[in-house]
């Protein structure tokens, strides 16, 4: 069982556990703070992130940075980014639930690691998965939901933000919520 990030990095950068991995040119583990108390969880790498084996690098990527900048989080700082898949579903698909199953393991070993209080779904595909199946995110972004002792919102992913414009300011407000959330529940994030 790995004991550290690093070795779980390490451990599934020859992985070959679903379909995914005949299209990758990186496996994109996540990066962040490895005792970040905020982890956000988007569905899968897409070209740029697969090019440079880096979570949202693209633009969308670009969006979620400056959204996080002005709440005060940030993957250099206090939070950790991942997907729920490490390698990028051609043509930028949804990952398929096989696929998602077949890599939940190391997400799952991820949050065990870092033990975050928070965790924020980008879009629909991880909040169905990690909140719940019928999880509708124009419905239920920026609800708070417990579980096993991890509060959990769920958000629009940055790229669905990029596609319908209208969705900035509610996304914005979720993280409005979430700072202040975060300021009463877990403070010390803002000290990191
Ligand atoms: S997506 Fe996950 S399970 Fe599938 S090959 Fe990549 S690392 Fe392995």
């Amino acid at each position: 069982m790995a004991q550290t990030l690093q070795q779980l990095k390490e451990s599934l950068c020859d992985c070959k556990n679903c379909r995914l991995c005949e299209g990758r040119t990186n496996v994109v583990f996540g990066e962040g703070n490895p005792n970040a108390r905020v982890m956000f969880i988007g569905e899968g790498p897409g070209k740029n992130e697969d090019e440079q084996g880096r979570p949202f690098v693209g633009r969308g990527g670009q969006l979620l940075d400056k959204m996080l900048d002005a709440v005060g989080l940030s993957r250099e700082k206090n939070i950790f980014i991942a997907n729920m898949v490490k390698c990028r579903p051609p043509e930028n698909r949804d990952p398929q639930p096989d696929e998602m199953e077949a890599c939940l393991p190391y997400l799952r070993e991820q949050v065990k690691i870092i033990r975050p209080r928070f965790i924020v779904c980008l879009g629909r595909i991880s909040a169905q998965r990690l909140i719940s199946p019928d999880f509708k995110v124009t419905k239920q972004h920026g609800e708070l939901y417990e579980k096993n002792g991890v509060l959990m919102m769920g958000t629009f992913h940055p790229a669905a933000i990029l596609r319908n414009p209208n969705q900035k300011e509610p996304g914005f407000e979720d993280f409005l919520k979430l700072r202040e959330t975060i300021k009463k529940e877990c403070p010390e994030v803002y000290d990191l």
